[in-house]
């Protein structure tokens, strides 16, 4: 079994990319391996381990960047009309 990284640097053509695990560019292209590598720890670092806490139920979810703040069973009944009930609910097993 192989774990996919969130970001890894491929080779498009005689340039190099990082790309997510989606395969989509997410960098612009370098002509140095070695700046790629750079961009890819830096988007590694800043997401972390792709683990974030939702800001709404607290469960953890696997963030797809900086934008992604919220779960998907969140972001699907909408932010703003999560009620504290649900909190409680939903971070019952945990601290
Ligand atoms: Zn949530």
């Amino acid at each position: 079994m192989s774990k996919i990284p969130l970001y890894r640097v491929r080779q498009i053509g005689l340039q190099f990319a990082v790309v997510n695990r989606a395969n989509e560019r997410v960098s612009p292209f370098f002509r140095r391996k070695d700046d790629a590598e750079d961009i890819c720890q830096k988007r590694i670092e800043k997401v972390g381990t792709g683990l974030r806490r939702c800001l709404s139920c607290r469960a953890e979810f696997q963030s797809d960047g900086a934008h992604h703040r919220m779960c998907s069973y969140c972001r699907s009944r909408g932010a703003a009309s999560v009620t504290p009930v649900s909190v409680v609910l939903n971070s019952g097993a945990q601290i």
